[in-house]
């Protein structure tokens, strides 16, 4: 066999490269905006990488849980870790259709396949117990208690929108397609997969699998499966060129790198929020302190400028 030169890596695409804030959500306006978010897809293939694409998921998982409770009476409820496998294969199946045409178009010859996702997470995962993450459309406080009442569900104000269900948001333990990824990767397939975080699943005592009603993070998602399937690199494409300190005040400092402890002392410190640059930092942590060869967070369409070192921040080993 050919000595194996190409990087192998995995980038996360977040919420922005599909949806845009203020979006409804429609397909022409996710067509539009994976059109420019997945030139940088193309542009790394281009170059040769061996790429695994992963993606947020959260707006249009809030749309079909609205289509699914709307529909009740006239077609079946779906449990939550079916909306989200079926949501892992409609923007799979966009983003591998716009990946397609964008290659066919430079000439270029390359097989992309979408994979549904499944993730393990711990049935004793202490997030159990604790339904955090805010999922599904905002609703008046009286909807909140009807469903919380007749359907179960656990809801929370979420400050200054609303009340919205929230689910448990389980740490990812392995992914349960690893090898299977891996296997694609290694035929020189660039595979989408873990999208929305995955589905999480629990192993029964008996050895089966039951899918979880709760979310897994998908940066942390991401940096499991990179650990996994051996990717050099992690990249976190979200909707900021670089990572700041004291980020939204006057005392804004932006950073081209960071080793992973001051990136972990940052944390602690309170730089990056719990809701949106925490788990980036985490993840892009956790990947390099498990071997990885360094991270980066930058804006979906800064990602060629940031590989020639001219934006993002890179989280590095200590
Ligand atoms: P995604 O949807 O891409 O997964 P989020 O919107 O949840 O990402 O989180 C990324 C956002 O976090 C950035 O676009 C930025 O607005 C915000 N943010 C919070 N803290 C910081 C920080 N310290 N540095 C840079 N951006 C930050
Ligand atoms: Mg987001």
């Amino acid at each position: 066999m050919e000595p194996r030169l190409a990087k192998r890596v995995v980038v996360a695409l977040g919420g922005n490269a599909i949806t845009l804030p203020g979006e409804e959500g429609s397909v022409e306006q996710d067509y539009a905006n994976l059109e420019r978010s997945l030139e940088g897809i193309v542009a790394l293939l281009e170059r040769g990488y061996e790429l695994v694409v992963t993606h947020g998921n959260g707006p249009q998982v809030g749309n079909q849980m609205i289509r699914v409770e709307r529909s009740l009476g006239h077609a079946p409820d779906l449990p939550l870790p079916v909306m989200v496998a079926d949501v892992q294969g409609g923007l799979g199946y966009m983003m591998e259709q716009v990946l397609l045409n964008k290659l066919w178009s430079r000439g270029l010859s390359y097989p992309v396949s979408c994979l549904v996702t499944l993730v393990e997470v711990a049935a004793d995962d202490p997030a159990m117990l604790e339904p955090s993450k805010f999922v599904g459309p905002v609703m008046t406080h009286d909807r909140a208690l009807q469903g919380r009442d007749e359907n179960g569900w656990d809801v929370k104000e979420d400050k200054g929108r609303g009340w919205r269900r929230v689910v448990p948001s389980p740490e990812p333990c392995t992914i349960v397609e690893k090898d299977t990824v891996r296997l694609l990767v290694d035929a020189g397939v660039l595979v989408i997969c873990v999208g929305g975080g995955g589905v999480p699943v629990v192993r029964r005592d008996d050895g089966s699998w039951a899918g979880v009603g709760g979310v897994v993070d998908k940066d942390l998602a991401s940096a499991v499966l990179g650990r996994e399937i051996g990717a050099r690199e992690l990249y976190i494409l979200t909707g900021v060129r670089k990572v700041a300190l004291h980020f939204g005040t006057p005392e804004e400092r932006w950073l081209g790198s960071m080793t992973t402890s001051q990136a972990r002392s940052y944390l602690a410190a309170g730089h990056f929020p719990a809701g949106s640059m925490g788990p980036k930092i985490d993840a892009a942590c956790r990947f390099v302190e498990q071997g990885g060869a360094r991270a980066l967070i930058t804006d979906i369409y800064s990602l060629v400028e940031a590989l020639d070192g001219r934006t993002g921040t890179w989280i590095l080993p200590d």
